[in-house]
């Protein structure tokens, strides 16, 4: 398949992420010899142009928050999800920017992984993002092109989907423009009304695709409501779909069909290969599945406490007086707030990991500002690292989070700020 002609402009970035980091690199000694919260704006060297990606805008002097992506952690989950496929291979969905954890971070992280077989997104330009990354394996976008974007994909080697009745002309149109088949995946609906081309009036539209000169069928897969009763009913409309499909001889290319729900619940539905994307991202489809695999968290939010200040009775901490001790105590500022994702229900309910103790979330999670509760004794010093998601304290773990802000695990991960450094440790 043709390469377009980007390794100039990867060659550049990559250069000039190089320039950014040592630029940045003596701001930060400089930042430490000043040795305080002064220091921070020295962090701030994400330029325009920049893409915002692993270890290029991360400093380890940093008073601003940070996202740590633990690979091993990963790697075991996609080892469990590869065990209940029976050793299929995975594709692996990183849609929404990898569900709020960072798209150019995760996909060619999850890319390296052997059982990986290829990456799915929604959006063009996370799939274009992540080819730019260096990702070779391939990456299904799962939404249907204008002919335009249809051709952008093509030309970057990514997979479009199609579903509409019209993508047998536009496919012709793009294929022309190139010069040669367009690879797609065909998206059926079997129930579930979102995506997808209607499983009632596939056949034709699949007859007319599969034997058309201008396309070249890829894979062909459909999505599951999660109704196991109704999951049942719509794995039968596939399989009488696939069966009339063999049956006149029309090959469909790789089947798939299980997101996370169906890859544990749902046996007969992992065909060729599976699809999830919550069960790589540590999080289980409902209680009883816990059991069925060990799923980690894969993921850490942090920053560094900028200051510590002690309180007497009568003192107050935050807007409208919102923490008002009724004893000394000490407080410790974070550099993070809702901007960053940190949900504002964390105040009163959510604790904060630094030194191996937790503390309590307590004069408010503003913008980008939160103020825990250290207690009568100064056990935490500017400059400490502070964990407010993560797997190394029960009180933190992402699932606690999610539990107590009463958000839920996907919103949590979903509201982490694309501007976030990420680091794979
Ligand atoms: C989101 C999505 C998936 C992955 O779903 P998970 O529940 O995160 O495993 C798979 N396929 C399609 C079409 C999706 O939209």
């Amino acid at each position: 398949m043709d390469r377009p002609p980007d390794l100039p402009r990867r060659r550049f970035l990559h250069l000039a992420g190089t320039t950014v980091g040592l630029a940045a690199t003596s701001a930060c000694a400089s930042a430490a010899r000043s040795n305080g919260p002064g220091a921070r704006g020295a962090s701030g060297i994400s330029g325009p142009g920049v893409p915002l990606t692993v270890d290029r805008t991360y400093k380890p002097t940093r008073f601003d928050p940070w996202i740590e992506l633990d690979r091993a952690a990963w790697a075991h989950n996609v080892r469990e999800a590869a065990r209940l496929a029976g050793g299929r291979p995975i594709l692996a969905v990183v849609k929404n920017n990898a569900y709020g954890l960072g798209d150019r971070a995760v996909g060619p992280m999850l890319a390296g992984m052997s059982q990986v077989g290829g990456l799915a997104a929604v959006r063009v330009e996370e799939a274009l993002a992540m080819r730019e990354e260096g990702v070779t394996k391939p990456i299904v976008v799962m939404a249907e092109g204008s002919e335009d974007e249809i051709e952008e994909m093509v030309r970057h080697d990514v997979l479009p989907s199609v579903w509409l009745d019209d993508a047998p002309g536009r496919l012709r149109n793009v294929s022309r423009r190139l010069g040669r088949p367009v690879p797609v995946q065909l998206f059926i609906d079997t129930g579930m009304n979102r995506e997808g081309m209607p499983y009632t009036r596939a056949r034709s539209w699949i007859e007319e695709l599969v034997q058309s000169q201008h396309v070249d069928v890829n894979g062909t897969y459909t999505m599951f409501t999660h109704d196991l009763d109704f999951d049942r009913e719509q794995h039968a409309r596939f399989e009488e779909l696939l069966g009339w499909a063999r049956g006149k001889n029309l090959p469909l290319g790789t089947l798939h069909a299980a997101p996370t729900y169906e890859l544990f619940h749902l046996p007969e539905a992992h065909y060729d290969m599976v699809r999830p994307g919550n069960a790589l991202f540590g999080n289980p489809p409902g209680e009883e599945a816990r059991e069925m695999a060990d799923l980690r968290p894969v993921f850490s939010l942090k920053t560094r406490v900028v200051r510590v200040e002690h309180l007497e009775p009568g003192d107050s901490a935050g807007f409208n007086r919102t923490f008002m001790p009724d004893r000394a105590t000490w407080v410790a500022l974070l550099p993070i707030g809702r901007t960053d994702g940190y949900p504002s229900q964390a105040n009163g309910t959510c604790e904060v990991l630094i030194n191996g103790r937790v503390y309590p979330v307590a004069g408010g999670v503003n913008s980008a500002h939160t103020i825990l509760d250290i207690g009568p004794d100064k056990t935490v010093e500017v400059g400490d690292v502070a964990t407010l998601i993560g797997p190394d304290h029960p009180a933190v773990l992402p699932h606690t989070v999610a539990e107590r802000t009463e958000l839920g695990f996907l919103r949590i991960i979903q509201s982490m700020n694309p501007r976030l450094p990420r680091r794979v440790v």
